[in-house]
Order: C-alpha cells, then structure tokens, then sequence
C-alpha cells in the first residue's frame, strides 16, 4: 500500500543521505575510469571499499543533495512561519547559487542568500568536479541577482542538458510530502533549475517521489512501481521510462556484472544515471542478507563500471539508505566518511521539520533558535 501522508522515518532519511554520501565517496576515485582500469588498479572485483588519495571524501553530488535538503527545510520552516508556501525553489536556487560562489566560482555577488549551516564545512564548499552544466545555468542565473528568482524553468528551459546533476541532487525532495505527484513535480522543477532538457528533469522526479515512499514505509518495488506510473503521465516521458524499465527488467534476468550493468548505459545522463541506481539497488536486495549486506552490494555495483561511478552510487546509496535506514551503510564506511557529522546533523533537521511535531512555539509558529538551526543565522 501507498504510504499516504504517514510521517517519514527519522533513520531512513538519515539511511538516504548517508548512503548517497557513502556511494558517492566510493565513486569518486573511479569516476568516468574505464572497467578495464578499475580492475587492473583495484582487482578482479574492483573497487571494495574507499580508495583514492583521501579516501572517504565526498564530491559534488553529496555537496548538491546536501544543500538541496537544507534549502527544503528552510522552505519549510519559512511556510510555517508566514503561512505562505512558494518560495522553495528561489530558496533552491539560492543555495545552489552560494554553494557554486564559495568555491570559487565567478559570479557576482547575490543579496540575502542563505547559506545556512553547511557554508561552514570547508569539505561541502570546496571544488569537488562540479559539473559544467550546472555551473553555467547558476552563472546565467547569478547575472539577475535574485537569487530567490528561479530562472530555469519545466517550462523555460535554462539549457537543452539532461546530464544526470539533477536527478543525483533529487532525493530529498522526497522528504516533504506534498503527495506522490506534487513530489514528482518538486524533483522535476528543482532539477530544472541547471538542466532544461524533460531527460534532465523526469529522473529527478522519480527519484524524489520513489524517496517519499520509502521514507514513508514502503518497499523498493512498491515505490518504484508508485514512482514509474506517475512518469508515465508526464510528457516527454519515453526516454527515462525506457531506461527505468530496462534496469527493472536487467535486475530480474539474472546476477549482476559489470558489463550487464553497462549495458543501461554509463550514468552520465539522467536516465542512465537513475537507470543504473535502480539496477544495482534491485539486484543488491534480491540477493538478500540483512541491510548492511544489500547496502554495501548495491554500493559497490553501483559504482563499479566505466561510467560516472560517483552519481550512480549516490543514487543507489539514497534509495537503498531510504529503504533501510542507516543500517544499510556499514559502520567502517560511516566512521570514515568525511561529511559524516554534518550528514547527521542535516538528517535530523530534516526529520524534525518534516515529521509529525516540528518545532513550534505557543502560537503554533517555528521558534526563533529552530530558524537559527535551519537558516544558521
Ligand atoms: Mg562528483
């Protein structure tokens, strides 16, 4: 059954951030490295844990997620606090805007921005490969200097890009719940903010309304299966619908490998990107074991292959984390994770905040140290 309008489950969105961040750490040193060299560096079964010059280091995938779920709760708390929703994609655009300006990019100044509490991690502001679509949809977007103005649009593309930034930054938007389809739609317009392609968008749709169902209680298939037919009404689907369905399928046909998981593609568009985190999710829970076991399987198929290791592990890592909380990543890999405490820190604001009690004071209203918390100021 649909989980309706049940509250999320603190660990599993703990388990979705984590895991992401995880799968992301364990991309990164083998991003775009051909299966061939991964193999001859790492061995037969390539990578098995986190390797590279720092290893546990994560990139710009969990530094977009990340930022991407304090803006939704800041768009939250300001809702509750005024009574008036609609600024949760200026918010977005915002944050995105202050992630890119602190790590160097050249772009003018934005008045009142809200970098909240992660500006202060030097590991989330610091240049981690930032993809150049996204940096050149937040430079256009920065010459206006409204920031809280949302310049790409569903239905004003910023560019023709499907690259995969947007759907691999989606699933928080899972964590909020304005049902199945205002989730969808949220992914899909957060997603439109750097790429302008229906591609670039509709995976990040899936992503965030296959999230809300798992932090709700609900089983990967029976989230997928809610995530896919909401796809299926929107136009332009035919694209991401193929690849969802291909890895639904590959994941039925057998174990996985590397060169069947190739077969969906290399992950560096959108639906391939989602495509292959579906697969090595699926196929890490239909080998079974208990969640720190499929974790650590999809994680590790999920990055292993010649494509972009970093972006399709995040999204393994987000549905399997949200599926099975924090669990699904195990221990060695959490402790070493560099984000680790600000990952946890950011899970339980955004558990609070989307949870049945937010933070309230006697008028019904957020109070002042919780707008402290969220915005950081
Ligand atoms: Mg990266």
């Amino acid at each position: 059954m649909p989980p309706s309008a049940a509250p999320p489950d603190p660990d599993r969105i703990l388990g979705c951030l984590l895991a992401g961040a995880v799968g992301d750490a364990l991309g990164a040193p083998v991003e775009a490295m051909s299966l061939a060299a991964i193999r001859e560096r790492h061995g037969p079964y390539g990578v098995a844990g986190y390797t590279g010059p720092a290893p546990g280091a994560i990139s710009d995938e969990t530094q977009l997620t990340l930022f991407t779920a304090q803006a939704l709760a800041q768009a939250s708390v300001r809702a509750r606090a005024r009574g008036i929703g609609g600024a949760t994609l200026g918010l977005l655009q915002s944050a995105y805007l202050a992630w890119a300006r602190g790590q160097g990019e050249p772009i003018p100044e934005q008045p009142s921005l809200s970098p909240g509490r992660l500006a202060s991690v030097p590991a989330l502001m610091s240049r981690r490969g930032p993809g150049r679509a996204t940096l050149a949809a937040l430079r256009k977007a920065a010459e206006r200097q409204k920031p809280g103005w949302p310049l790409g649009k569903v239905d004003e593309p910023i560019n023709g890009s499907k690259g995969s930034a947007g759907v691999v930054r989606a699933a928080p938007c899972g964590f909020g719940f304005p049902g199945v389809k205002g989730t969808f739609t949220l992914g899909c317009e957060a997603a439109a903010l750097t790429h302008g392609d229906p591609s670039g968008q509709l995976p990040a749709g899936v992503l965030a309304a296959a999230t809300a169902s798992l932090v709700r209680g609900a089983d990967l298939p029976a989230a997928l299966d809610l995530a896919a037919a909401e796809l299926l009404r929107r136009p332009h689907h035919r694209e991401t619908a193929a690849a969802l369905d291909a890895a639904i399928a590959l994941a039925r046909t057998g174990p996985p490998s590397p060169e069947r998981l190739e077969s969906l593609g290399r992950g560096f568009t959108a639906p391939e990107a989602l495509a292959i985190g579906v697969y090595a999710a699926l196929c890490a829970e239909s080998a079974g074991g208990g969640a720190e076991e499929i974790g650590r399987r999809g994680l590790l198929i999920a990055v292993n292959h010649s494509g972009d290791s970093d972006s399709t592990g995040s999204v393994c890592g987000n549905l399997l984390g949200a599926r099975h909380g924090s669990r699904a990543v195990p221990a060695g890999w959490r402790d070493a994770l560099e984000v680790g405490a600000a990952v946890a820190d950011l899970a339980e604001v955004c558990a609070l905040e989307f949870g049945p009690n937010p933070p309230a004071d006697e008028w019904g209203e957020p109070p002042m140290s919780w707008h402290m918390r969220v915005f950081g100021s």
